[in-house]
C-alpha cells in the first residue's frame, strides 16, 4: 500500500499560506503502463514544484519528468520518450471536502470509513485527500503520464514499417526492394504467347 510517491505534508502548517519546496527523484514507485508503453517501476520520475497550504487542504503545484519506454508499432524498434508534464491538484483536508448535490452523509463520518471506501468515492467524485498528514501523488501522475503518451508509438512519423514478405524494415533495404512475385493472373497471361 504504501510507495514512494506518498509525500508526508507533515511539516506543512495548517494555516493557509505556508508552503515547501518538493524535489525528489524516485526511482522505485508503481509501474505506469499502456498497451504499448510503459514506465518501468525503476525509471527515475523527477518531481519538483511546491505543495502550499490553503484553506481547503494543501495545493501542489509540480512539474514532473521521466521518460516511457515503447516498441514502434510499426518497426518495432524500442523508442523511448521524454515525458514532461505539469500538474495541479489540490488534496482537500477530510474534513474540508465541498459539499456536492448528493453530498449523502459523505462527510459526516469519512473518518469511520474504510480504505476501500474512501478510494471508490474519490473515484466516484475525483476528489484527492490529505490522508494520514501525506498526499499521494501516485493518481495524479499515473494521469498526466498515461494521458499524454501517444497511442501509436513511432520511432519516427515516416516510418515505414516492415516488409510484410520478409519481415525486414523499410529503413534498412534499398529504395528498390520489393519480392519478385508473380501475380497467378499475370503468369497465366505470360503463357499465352502474344
Ligand atoms: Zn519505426
Ligand atoms: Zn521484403
Amino acid at each position: 500500500m504504501k510507495h514512494n510517491l506518498l509525500v508526508s505534508v507533515h511539516d506543512l502548517s495548517i494555516k493557509p499560506g505556508s508552503w515547501k519546496d518538493l524535489d525528489l527523484s524516485i526511482s522505485a514507485h508503481p509501474e505506469f503502463k499502456t498497451d504499448l508503453i510503459e514506465i518501468p517501476a525503476t525509471q527515475p520520475i523527477d518531481i519538483f514544484g511546491k505543495l502550499e497550504s490553503v484553506s481547503e487542504g494543501i495545493l501542489a503545484t509540480l512539474e514532473i519528468e521521466t521518460v516511457a519506454q515503447a516498441s514502434c508499432v510499426r518497426c518495432l524498434d524500442p523508442i523511448e520518450f521524454d515525458c514532461q508534464e505539469e500538474i495541479v491538484q489540490l488534496y482537500f483536508y477530510p474534513n474540508h471536502a465541498p459539499s456536492s448535490k448528493n453530498s449523502h452523509h459523505k462527510s459526516k463520518n469519512s473518518a469511520s470509513k474504510s480504505k476501500d471506501e474512501m478510494k471508490s468515492e474519490e473515484e466516484e467524485e475525483d476528489l484527492l485527500f490529505v490522508e494520514g498528514e501525506c498526499i499521494d501523488l501516485e493518481p495524479v501522475i499515473r494521469d498526466a503520464l498515461l494521458l499524454d503518451l501517444p497511442l501509436n508509438p513511432l520511432c519516427d512519423e515516416n516510418c515505414q514499417g516492415l516488409c510484410p514478405d520478409c519481415g525486414d524494415k523499410y529503413r534498412d533495404l534499398p529504395a528498390d526492394h520489393q519480392h519478385q512475385q508473380i501475380d497467378p493472373r499475370w503468369g497465366a497471361l505470360g503463357d499465352l504467347n502474344l
